[in-house]
């Protein structure tokens, strides 16, 4: 039974490695006088295959909505088709749109290639292609939507200046590829330059995300704080987690307004499961950071203190291990042994942490005001392979269907234009991009139905219609290549 001191949390132990470095886990926060109950919740692969197509049962959200706060296994998400990740289930469906990483090297006791490296990467946790939306169109094409809001870029901008701000940090930067994606990727630029002015005493910059991965990788120290969107954030916090050392370091906090779920970066390890070999140390600085967020800092540093003091003493699980250990690798429990037998310590060469009481900021998405919207246009996908797949022959057949307000512009097939106009070596493939746009100011929906209507009846097979708009009178999509 819990305590009136205590406080209960929903705890699960995950697949793979998952069992044993949570288990060593617990044993330090115990060991530690972490006032903390247990829930214990199951997820993950047995769910998975007793039907459960998101790793989860329905009773188990209940008890995930009573505690507020999860500590979570990594998760081995079968392979095959009907299966969605638990852990992105688990992100949206309780709002954690920050996903907070930090990264920092331990030399010259972790060998390590970049020394003095101490990173935090904020990544957007809910959005961008993590939406798992994919179709198959044609025989040849498949499509995934990459969906990036205002709300969404806001809320974890927002969040990375505030937690920049709580934690004493100097600089923010933003890494996108605006230069190819213009409409998502330059909102969420667009959004971190709007805020970024309300944060004057922060430093900011911009890096496209091809070279701001290469400096993770090779210059970390000269970035403090990173804000990016769902997939780069992940791409670059396991370059950031194996260049401090190894991917079984770092920790991650999935934070929302209501929710919080602790965890390590890296995944399930199936290839060292059940050895007892693993590395607990992303757990538990995951658990470390669930500390602080459940106000209970002084803890946290007394955990914290003590894994850098087994660290120190070159104590190090077969992932860390080097020339600079201390005997033999050692094991998950010998681990976490060693941290407990150090609890009290503080570092000598590292320096010892401190947390301050939990961040003080609550930050949760707001809707955008309307925009005036027009309908200028319609793109229309088609799965065409006649003829050669001369796209002379399409233009030609699509013209025949101009008319009611709407004309066809061009096509395009892999977003570059091949008609009119286009090159003989272009390769085409059977996914042809055929924009129609309003011979008027605007165009009405009925206008667009009809118009695919008259493509039906003609034989062409449309496999889906974007509709072009202008938002405010600004355009609103992109051009094509060679448009
Ligand atoms: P992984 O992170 O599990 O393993 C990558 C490599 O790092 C392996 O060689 C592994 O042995 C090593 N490694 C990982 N953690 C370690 C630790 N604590 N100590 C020592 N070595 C460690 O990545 P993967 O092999 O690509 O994925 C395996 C499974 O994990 C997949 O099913 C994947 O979907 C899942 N996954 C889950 C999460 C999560 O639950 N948050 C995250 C990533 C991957």
């Amino acid at each position: 039974m819990p305590t009136a001191a205590t406080t209960t949390i929903a705890v699960a132990y995950g697949d793979g490695i998952g069992p044993e470095i949570t288990r060593a886990t617990l044993r330090v926060l115990e060991a530690a006088g972490a006032p903390l109950d247990y829930d214990v919740v199951e997820v993950g692969e047995a769910v998975f295959k007793a039907g459960h197509t998101s790793g989860i049962a329905p009773e188990s959200w209940d008890v995930l909505r009573t505690h507020r706060v999860l500590l979570k296994g990594p998760i081995t998400t079968p392979q095959g088709g009907g299966y969605k990740s638990l852990n992105v289930t688990l992100r949206k469906s309780l709002g954690m749109f920050a996903n907070v990483r930090p990264n920092q090297s331990f030399a010259p006791f972790v060998k390590t290639k970049q020394p003095g490296m101490d990173l935090v990467i904020i990544r957007e946790n809910e959005e961008d292609t993590y939406a798992g939306i994919e179709h198959r169109q044609t025989s040849e094409v498949y499509q995934t939507l990459k969906l990036i809001t205002r709300p969404g870029s806001e809320a974890i901008v927002r969040f990375a200046f505030e937690y920049a701000k709580a934690h004493g940090r100097r600089k923010v930067t933003c890494m996108t590829k605006d230069n190819i994606m213009k409409l998502t990727d330059g909102l969420f630029h667009t959004v971190f330059d709007e805020i970024s002015a309300e944060y004057p005493d922060l430093e900011v910059e911009h890096k496209i995300i091809d070279i701001g991965s290469a400096i993770v990788a090779a210059r970390p120290t000269e970035l403090d704080v990173v804000v990016a969107p769902n997939l780069y954030g992940d791409v670059i916090s396991d370059i950031a987690a194996e260049v401090s050392g190894s991917v079984g370091l770092a920790g991650s906090a999935n934070v929302g307004a209501d929710f919080a779920m602790f965890e390590a970066i890296h995944g399930s390890a199936p290839d060292i499961a059940g050895q007892g070999i693993a590395n607990p140390s992303g757990m538990l600085n995951g658990a470390v950071m669930m500390l602080v967020h459940l106000g209970m800092p002084r803890i946290a540093e007394t955990v914290h203190n003590a894994w850098l003091c087994a660290l120190e003493a070159g104590v190090h699980t077969g992932d860390l291990h080097g020339p600079d250990s201390d005997g033999e690798p050692v094991g998950t429990q010998a681990f976490a042994d060693a941290i407990i037998e150090r609890l009290g310590q503080r570092p000598q060469t590292l320096p010892a942490v401190t947390y301050a009481e939990a961040d003080q900021f609550r930050i949760e998405p707001q809707p955008s005001p309307r925009s005036e919207k027009a309908l200028v246009g319609v793109d229309v996908f088609l799965d065409w392979d006649d003829d050669g797949r001369q796209p002379d022959t399409l233009g030609t057949g699509l013209e025949a269907e101009n008319g009611d307000g709407l004309r066809l512009k061009l096509i395009t097939n892999r977003g570059v234009k091949v008609y009119p106009d286009g090159l003989p070596e272009t390769f085409w493939t059977d996914h042809w991009r055929c924009r129609f746009v309003a011979t008027d100011e605007a165009v009405a929906a009925g206008q667009v139905v009809s118009l695919l209507g008259r493509l039906a009846q003609a034989g062409f097979d449309v496999i889906k219609t974007e509709n072009l708009y202008t938002f405010d009178g600004e355009r609103a999509y992109s051009l094509a290549q060679g448009e």
